[in-house]
Parts: C-alpha cells; structure tokens; sequence
C-alpha cells in the first residue's frame, strides 16, 4: 500500500518504521526534521497524503488533529483511508470524519495502547471507530503494528473506548495505591498484601500486571525508580479526556473526576511529572489523613 504518515513522534516513528520494514510504500511528514528508517520524507502534510492509499496520524491531541485533518483531506483521493491512531477527544474525532466522509474518504480513529514499548514491537492493541469497510482495508496495517484491534462501532467509538478503559485504569491504580499505603500502616507485608489481593476479588490488571509496589509481582516500573512505563502526564490526559466526554455525555463519573483530581495534582503541583504513573504509591506513602 501507499501510505502518508504524518506525526513522526515518540508512538508513530516506530510504527510507520515497522510498516516500512513489512514493505509498505511509506512517505512520512513531521513538524520536526525526524529521520525514520525506510520512511521517505514529504515537505507538507499535504504532500504525503497527496495519492496515498491510506493516511495514518499520529499527533498529540483533537487540536492539531483537527488542523492537520483541513490540510490533508482535500488533498487525498476519493476512497482512501484516513486512520488517525492519536488519542484525541470523541468530538474532535467524529468532527474529523464528518468531514472526511463528506469528500468521499473512509476515516478512522484507532487510538492504541501498548505505549512505545508496543509501538516498537509492533505489539500495539487498536480500538477503532468506524465504517467495516474501512476497518477490512486497514486490518492487515493493525497486524503489523499491532497485535490486536477490536472494531468497537462508528466513529468515535475507538476513543471512546479507549477513554473508557484509561478510566477504569487510573482508578484501579489509585485504589491499589492508597491500599498499600493503608496496608503498610496497618503493619502487612506487601509480599501477602500481594499474594492475597491478586487472587481475591481486589484483583485488577493495575496489581496483578504492573504492581506499583516495588520487589512485589510482575516487573513493572516500580522496580526502575518509577521511570515510565506509562507516564503520570499521558493518564492526566486521558483522564481530563474521558471528564470532557463525561460532561457532554452528561454521564455521572464520580471516581473518573477524582482519579482526574488526583492525577491533576500529582502531575502539576507535586512530583508526578515524568514519573510513572504508578508512582502514585510514593505519594500516598508519604501522607497522613490531613
Ligand atoms: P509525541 O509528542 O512524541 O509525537 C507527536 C508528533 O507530532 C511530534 O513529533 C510532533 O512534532 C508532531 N506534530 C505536532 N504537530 C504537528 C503538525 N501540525 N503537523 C505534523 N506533525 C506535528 O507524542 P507520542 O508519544 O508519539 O503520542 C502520539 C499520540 O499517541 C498522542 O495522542 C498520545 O496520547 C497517544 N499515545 C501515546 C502513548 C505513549 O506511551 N507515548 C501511548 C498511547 C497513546
């Protein structure tokens, strides 16, 4: 296939380098000069649509979505795909296919998760909103990226999927987090909160999979200083994102709009910057009730 890759960051140079390498024809453009392997570069967004059988965005929020999107719809031709991967708001993704639906192209929004771990394995997982004939067309693109994608609906159900799930994830952390910082003050070992907790009802992919205890379960960021893994920042997104959809859904989120207080708090106002977001059990560690 002919594909615009455009968004050439952290997720997408590895991801538009594994549909080179698989032997796809891939013209990248980034804001940034971004030098990727087998990827040639276009001098606009524009020119790496221009002819392409299908266009992939990679970008940082709805905004630049949007921007790029008014760019690079009319200059792709009737029929193409327009997969847009980044995690963006429902809206701004239903806006960006309205309107390319409206010249003729096939959109979708497939945000992943898997991080850039997944993106440069090509182990991502794709939840993509959108027509079936624009899902079979990018299928053989999600199994070279990825390793599974789930056709959740029309446009705009991939994000909303996707927003959905980060919710849940950010609250099952924080929940896990504040209860081995009871624990500790209750005098119990992580190792037996851990062996209890992961195979009792508490369980949850946050303790089981990614324990933010350090030494206890799985390896996971815990045990590297809390380097990411999954930024504090990248959640804080998500979850302000599934709080907008929240509020035009007029949908009643009460643990969504804490876990989005906490993390909001965590990330601007204490250390949470640049740490996983699991280091939320350091911080719970150190506090009292007050
Ligand atoms: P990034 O900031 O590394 O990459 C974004 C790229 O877009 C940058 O290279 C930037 O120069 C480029 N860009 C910005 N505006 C542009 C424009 N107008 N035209 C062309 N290029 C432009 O971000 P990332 O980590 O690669 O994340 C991309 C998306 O994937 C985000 O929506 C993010 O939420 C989502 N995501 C990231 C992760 C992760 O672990 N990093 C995991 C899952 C989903």
């Amino acid at each position: 296939m002919k594909i615009g890759f455009i968004g050439l960051g952290n997720m997408g140079a590895p991801m538009a380098a594994n549909l080179a390498k698989a032997g796809h024809d891939v013209t990248g453009y980034d804001m940034a000069t971004v030098t990727v392997n087998g990827v040639s570069n276009a001098r606009t967004a524009a020119e790496a649509a221009d002819d392409a059988d299908l266009v992939i965005t990679m970008l940082p929020n709805g905004e630049i979505l949007r921007a790029v999107a008014a760019q690079i719809i009319p200059a792709m031709r009737k029929g193409a795909v327009l997969l847009d991967c980044s995690t963006v708001d429902v809206d701004s993704a239903r806006t960006v296919a309205s309107d390319a639906e409206a010249t003729g192209l096939l959109p979708l929004d497939a945000p992943v998760s898997g991080g850039i771990g997944g993106a440069t394995a090509g182990t991502l997982t794709f939840m993509v909103g959108g027509s079936d004939e624009a899902y079979q067309t990018a299928l053989p693109l999600f199994d070279i990226m990825g390793q599974k994608s789930v056709h959740c609906g029309p446009s705009g159900n991939g994000q909303a999927a996707k927003i959905c799930n980060n919710m849940i994830l950010g609250v099952t952390m924080i929940a896990t987090c504040e209860a081995f910082a009871l624990a500790d003050k209750l005098g119990l070992d992580r190792q037996a909160m851990f062996d209890v907790v992961s195979t009792s009802s508490g369980y949850s992919w946050s303790m089981n999979a990614y324990c933010p205890a350090p030494g206890i379960g799985p390896k996971s960021p815990a045990d590297n200083n809390y380097i990411p893994g999954f930024a504090a920042e990248l959640m804080l997104k998500d979850l302000r994102l599934s709080q907008q959809a929240a509020d035009a859904a007029d949908a009643d989120t009460p643990l969504g709009q804490a876990a989005t207080d906490l993390y909001r708090r965590f990330v601007e106002e204490e250390d949470g910057q640049g740490r996983d977001f699991s280091a939320m059990l350091p911080r719970f560690e150190k506090r009292g009730r007050g």
